[in-house]
């Protein structure tokens, strides 16, 4: 059995078509939302990252703002540069780039965005406005694992659904959304005793570990559902040797770049799993479609529109 490729490139490109009408009709009405995006320092990962999340905006016909201060910036001065954005009437949603360097209090900076531009959905009002089922902005990592889920018609009211990881990006609100959805719930972490055992109850797995490959076959129900949110930078050739050997386009790309991205579930569970995210090409698109979505969102609540669903 091979299972079904959960193609988050497709999902994520439905949602965006959408969201460029959407963007057309409140233009058409004088409402541009707008993204300002602030990058601190210039870690390169991080740059492709804003980078792409800018040029998004302008497929979409959102406006954005890149703000670069430099990696130097004090905790104080990004707190007065939150709060302008805080007061600016173009801008529905603020990103702050994570993560900042070491000297800058990051809980501070988060706390201090307007949780009605918090886009990324992790201000502690967000947070509880989550947990509480009220409406408020989703971290977006976890908002796509279950748009996936939703637009691939995989039924989450009543499963089994393991998620591997607790962090407060991915792990918690993911399991947070998902209770909401009616699912039966566990969350397994690094202190999980019998994780394998623990993981194969699941209808629905998701991992969001950080560790390439960790979560291997007999570790996954025959037919379950697999979302893997890890991405992981594989670059020692043994490992990749025993990932993917005989994968003719990955070999290409290792020989090429010295590097392919794995996610935190063995390319074998695709034998075993009935439906599965790939990585890349996952939860990855999803996880900008939803920063989207979250800014336009922002854009209508701010002028006490109704959400478009
Ligand atoms: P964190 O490092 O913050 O959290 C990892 C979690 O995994 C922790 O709860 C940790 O447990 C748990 N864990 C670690 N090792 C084990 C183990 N051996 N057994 C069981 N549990 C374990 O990671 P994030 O949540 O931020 O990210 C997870 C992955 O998702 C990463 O690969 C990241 O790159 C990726 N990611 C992808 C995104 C996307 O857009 N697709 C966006 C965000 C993240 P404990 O709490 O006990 O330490």
């Amino acid at each position: 059995m091979s299972a079904r490729i959960l193609d988050g490139n497709a999902i994520g490109a439905s949602i965006k078509a959408e969201l460029a009408e959407e963007v057309k009709a409140l233009r058409a009405i004088g409402v541009q939302p707008g993204l300002a995006a602030v990058l601190v320092g210039e870690d390169p990962a991080s740059q492709v990252y804003v980078r792409s999340k800018v040029k998004t905006c302008e497929q979409l016909g959102l406006y954005s703002a890149h703000i670069a201060p430099p990696a130097s910036i004090t905790t104080a001065e990004l707190l007065a540069l939150v709060a302008e954005l805080n007061a600016r009437d173009d801008i529905d949603g603020i990103l702050i780039q994570l993560p900042l360097p070491k000297h800058i209090d990051s809980k501070q900076i988060l706390r201090a965005i307007d949780p009605a531009k918090d886009v990324d959905g992790f201000h502690p009002v967000n947070v509880g406005l989550l947990s509480t089922q009220q409406p408020g902005l989703v971290p977006c990592t976890p908002a796509g694992c279950v748009e996936i889920l939703r637009r691939s018609n995989i039924p989450m009211e009543g499963k089994e659904v393991v998620v591997l990881g607790r962090s407060n990006i991915v792990g918690k609100p993911v399991a947070m959304l998902l209770m909401n959805e009616s699912a039966t719930v566990t969350v397994c972490h690094s202190r999980t005793h019998d994780l394998a055992a623990v993981c194969r109850r699941a209808d629905i797995l998701v991992a969001a570990i950080g560790k390439a490959a960790m979560v291997t076959p007999d570790m996954v129900r025959p037919g379950a559902t697999v979302i893997d949110v890890g991405i992981n930078r594989v670059t020692d050739p043994k490992l990749f040797e025993q990932l993917y050997a005989g994968d003719a386009a990955r070999e290409k790309q290792f020989a090429e770049k010295g590097s392919t991205l794995c996610g935190d579930v063995h390319p074998r569970v695709m034998e075993v799993a009935g439906a599965m995210t790939p990585v890349p090409g996952g939860v990855g698109p999803l996880t900008i479609a939803m920063l989207m979505y979250n800014t336009v969102l922002a854009a209508r609540l701010k002028r006490g529109m109704a959400p478009s669903r």
